[in-house]
Parts: structure tokens; C-alpha cells; sequence
């Protein structure tokens, strides 16, 4: 199964060739910044499963983490974690199809903001899940 996404120029294309790891939306105070807006919804997939073409620009919001986004229109399209080697994570809403991959949990609910309500019922937690912030 193939999945392709981008960014909103269209200057950048990527593609995901296997089963993603995992769907959630991040609510922690980094990635509200470094988007504008309250959450990221972020797909986690193997990296030898994903191939990105077209210019692109990168800021380390940390020490081990590394964010791809397009250099002409500024989407984010990528996270990485140094301590994740094999794992990419992309922004669901890059996809083309971006009701694909419903996420499945909400992480770093103790950074939200008092206004963002999800209602969706899905497991929240106050830190994250896997314990990689920001
Ligand atoms: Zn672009
Ligand atoms: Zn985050």
C-alpha cells in the first residue's frame, strides 16, 4: 500500500510504501509553536518505508529532535528523534488522503491550551506516551 503526501506548493513529494507504526495528535507547547496552531496530528512510520523529493528546510526544536519543512512554502512535513533512528514521523494533514490514518491517542495534554476540546474519546496523556518530548 502506498501513500503519498506534500506540501502545499507542491514543490515538495513524499511517499510512504509500507503499514504506518502509529497515528496521534500532539498538543505539547513545541509543536504548537513551530506550526501555528493548537495541535499535530503526526503518522510514525519506518523510515526505510519513506522517501521525500523537493527542497526542504530543518530546525532542531531540541538537541535530538529534527523538523522538516518545505523551503518554499514552509509546511511541516517531517519529525525526527535522535534516539528514533529508524522512525519517521509526518504530519497527517501533508497527506493526501489525510482521513487515511485516524489518530489513535492524544499526547502532552499538560501543555494544552484551555480552549482546544477534542470530545473524541480517544486515551489522552498528560506527558507522552512513548516518553520522547517535543
Ligand atoms: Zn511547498
Ligand atoms: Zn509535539
Amino acid at each position: 500500500m502506498i501513500h503519498e503526501g506534500g506540501c502545499l506548493c507542491g514543490a515538495v513529494r513524499y511517499r510512504i510504501s509500507g503499514e504506518p507504526m502509529g497515528s496521534m495528535v500532539c498538543h505539547c507547547r513545541t509543536c504548537r509553536k513551530v506550526s501555528g496552531a493548537p495541535v499535530i496530528a503526526w503518522l510514525s512510520v519506518a523510515r526505510e518505508t519513506f522517501t521525500l523529493e523537493g527542497p526542504t528546510t530543518i530546525f532542531k526544536s531540541s538537541p535530538n529532535v529534527t523538523r522538516t519543512f518545505c523551503a518554499k512554502c514552509g509546511t511541516g512535513l517531517t519529525y525526527e528523534h535522535a534516539n528514533e533512528p529508524g522512525e519517521v514521523g509526518v504530519t497527517i494533514c501533508s497527506l493526501d488522503d489525510s482521513n487515511a490514518f485516524p489518530p489513535t491517542h492524544h499526547s502532552w495534554l499538560e501543555h494544552d491550551l484551555n480552549w482546544v476540546k477534542f470530545g473524541d474519546g480517544l486515551p489522552s496523556f498528560q506527558q507522552s506516551r512513548y516518553g520522547n518530548p517535543e
